[in-house]
């Protein structure tokens, strides 16, 4: 079988993670991604194999820094069969028409609108729905992170409304740009967009969000009070979430009291640049009163979007029409137990 000829615009945070996944599938390849300067990162790229594209008025750079180029953004849009847009918030829909003129499929990212494609993604919730789609989003970190553990207590349980915080980080490691570097931002403009943003899946989920911005890099961390349709058990919410792909049960007691030490796990585990593809709930922090559940999950925000847009080139392709077959593959090829 012919792999399906993938290409990355925008090889930064998601955009890297992405060629990688990709690139661990056996039927899909990445056939080149685009840099905009000839960074460190665009060096790391050519050396690791991947084949340079750049915008028309970048290759002098590019050749003056020594860094080969393949051709423009415009040459791998006619190369490939669907592109993964990782460029920064609002300038992926730039592209849509660019995309569309070359035929091709594109998936966006959380940092577009909805609008934008009609169609926005998770592995678990909607699979099907981007099923030979032209264009499709993979929801943002965080709303990837709440429809995670969500959607299987709506399905298990039904759920009658949710109350999150998400405490939110400040940027990312490799950004020195972004803050606060000492302090805590509350967003003011409320609710905020998470909760409509998991409507984009989920559009029955009543969700009403509130958002802080912390002085920390390493993840999001999200406080959720939700109000289930009947009674149920701390056992019970335990058991689904068990049984929930993506999703990781760890002990405050057994010393990941944080997202310090999540992180070192990640190292531990030897994943690829230490990525937590999972959200991590705290088993012990996890508690049923009467129909109130009150839980706290962890999302490490470089990566667990990534297996995402693995199965979303997999649905909007046509690959595999299984969502659980797709997922499990992925996550077999990431070290995903589950
Ligand atoms: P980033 O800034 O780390 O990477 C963006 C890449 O796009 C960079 O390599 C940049 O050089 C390149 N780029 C910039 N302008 C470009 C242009 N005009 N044409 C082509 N390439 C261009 O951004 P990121 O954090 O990877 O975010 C990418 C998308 O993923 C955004 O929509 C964001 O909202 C979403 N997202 C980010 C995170 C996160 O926490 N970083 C998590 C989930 C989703």
């Amino acid at each position: 079988m012919s792999k399906v000829k993938v290409g990355i615009n925008g090889y930064g945070t998601i955009g890297k993670r992405v060629a990688d996944a990709v690139n661990k599938q056996d039927d899909m390849e990445i056939i080149g991604v685009t840099k905009t300067r000839p960074t460190f990162e665009a060096r790391a790229a050519a050396d690791k194999g991947y084949d340079i594209y750049v915008p028309e008025d970048s290759i002098a750079a590019f050749k003056n820094a020594g860094i080969p180029v393949k051709g423009t953004v415009k040459d791998l849009c006619k190369a490939v069969e669907i592109m993964v847009d990782c460029t920064p918030g609002d300038v992926g829909e730039i592209y849509k028409a660019e995309y569309e003129a070359a035929g091709i499929k594109a998936i966006f990212q959380g940092g577009e609108d909805h609008s934008l494609t009609g169609i926005s993604f998770n592995s678990s919730a909607n699979y099907s729905e981007s099923w030979g789609a032209q264009l499709s989003r993979v929801v943002s970190c965080n709303t990837t992170g709440l429809i995670r553990t969500l959607n299987p207590i709506d399905k298990a349980i039904k759920i009658t409304n949710v109350y999150a915080t998400l405490i939110r980080r400040g940027t990312d490691p490799g950004n020195s740009k972004g803050g606060p570097i000492n302090g805590l931002e509350p967003s003011v403009k409320l609710p905020t967009h998470h909760g409509p943003d998991v409507k984009s899946v989920m559009p029955w989920l009543n969700i009403n969000t509130m958002a802080v911005k912390a002085s920390t890099t390493l993840m999001h961390l999200h406080t959720i009070v939700v109000e289930l349709q009947r009674e149920s058990t701390t056992e019970e919410v335990l058991g689904i979430m068990k049984a929930s792909p993506r999703v990781k049960l760890v002990k405050s007691s057994s010393g990941l009291k944080g997202t310090s030490e999540i992180m070192e796990l990640g190292k531990e585990l030897g994943r690829n640049r230490s990525d937590m593809y999972e959200i991590v709930v705290w088993e012990d922090g996890v508690k049923v009163v009467g129909k109130m559940l009150y839980y706290y999950q962890a999302v490490h925000q470089e990566s667990d979007v990534v297996p995402e847009n693995v199965d979303c080139i997999r649905s909007m392709c046509k690959l595999e029409e299984n969502a659980s077959v797709s997922i499990s593959k992925t996550n077999k090829a990431l070290g995903i137990c589950r």
